[in-house]
């Protein structure tokens, strides 16, 4: 039977690439649509995410000066994930893990019951056919007990399946969430942290070691290490990688340069994602292409990155 994906990817199909059923397991909710639809709602211009130099920092401050306005006018909310479905879909994204942050709630004073009700309404009005597992996401820099006192909700409603820690990894210790994680744990969910995306190898299996992580954000520093990934491949750690996002974010020069390679030839089950979408510009249908086009893999080699997506 002939191939459809590999086929596309040899043609350079653009459209038949996203009629390809493809996961997105690495996407923040909010960020996760096009800028364009957030402009039209907001009916004002909002700036590109452009001054990438200083990696994380550019982002948060990209958010402060240039997002959060958008959200003053009632409704943006839902429009953000809105947006975010509507990518989802028009990428032929049929599995996707999309994380909400447990702040929210108190940043723009709808409570937790209202943040899950418009996530299952955009799901189930958008694209009721994507298999959707809701994710926890906890800003690190922010205090513990801010957090803990945040994501009791989210976990109580038993609707989350996963849980992700992001923004600056040296903000503080990693052991200062081990009781967070715990809970997590204990609640039945996935558990998953940014890790080795500025920071260095020895993060990433500190990260897994100390939170007892299922999965890793990023964790392509990890390539520098050959112990390391042995380590992670033996654990089978899975690790959702985001090409576009670390090119804009000056974390690798390109999609030739990038090192899922490394770390595919290293035997690391990996996957291909978004991370933010309205910065990064990328839906994942055009990564593969990029990642085909300069070399760095065969249509075949992704095509098992995008099936590593699709497993339960
Ligand atoms: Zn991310």
């Amino acid at each position: 039977m002939k191939n459809t994906f590999q086929e596309a990817l040899k043609n350079k199909d653009i459209k038949a690439i996203r009629e390809s059923p493809k996961s997105d397991l690495h996407n923040h909710c909010l960020m996760g649509g096009k800028l364009r639809y957030m402009e039209k709602f907001y009916g004002k211009k909002i700036d590109r995410f452009r001054n990438a130099q200083k990696g994380i920092q550019s982002i948060n401050d990209w958010i402060v000066n240039s997002y959060r306005p958008v959200f003053d006018k009632t409704g943006a909310f839902d429009q953000a994930i809105a947006a975010s479905f509507l990518q989802a879909k028009s990428d032929g994204v049929t599995a996707l893990e999309m994380s909400m942050d447990a702040t929210i709630p108190g940043l723009l004073n709808i409570p937790a019951e209202k943040v899950i009700s418009a996530l299952q309404y955009y799901h189930k009005e958008i694209a009721p056919e994507i298999v959707f597992s809701p994710e926890i996401g906890l800003a690190r820099n922010l205090p513990v007990r801010l957090l803990m006192a945040s994501v009791e909700p989210y976990i109580g409603s038993r609707y989350f399946k996963s849980i992700d820690l992001y923004d600056d990894e040296s903000a503080q210790p990693l052991q200062n969430f081990g009781k967070i994680y715990r809970y997590a744990k204990s609640m039945g969910l996935k558990l998953k942290a940014h890790a080795g995306e500025f920071s260095d190898a020895a993060f990433v299996k500190q990260s897994v070691e100390i939170l007892d992580l299922d999965v890793v954000q990023h964790g392509i520093a990890a390539a520098d290490s050959e112990e390391v990934m042995k380590w992670l491949a033996k654990h089978n750690i899975q690790l959702n990688v985001c090409p576009a996002s670390n090119i804009v974010l000056k974390r690798t020069k390109s999609y030739k340069k990038h090192p899922i390679r490394i770390l595919y030839d290293n035997g690391i089950k990996v996957t291909v994602n978004t991370d933010d979408v309205m910065l990064f510009g990328k839906g994942n249908s055009e990564q593969y292409l990029q990642l085909y086009k300069c070399g760095l893999f065969k249509a075949e080699e992704l095509d098992e990155i995008r099936k590593n997506g699709l497993l339960p």
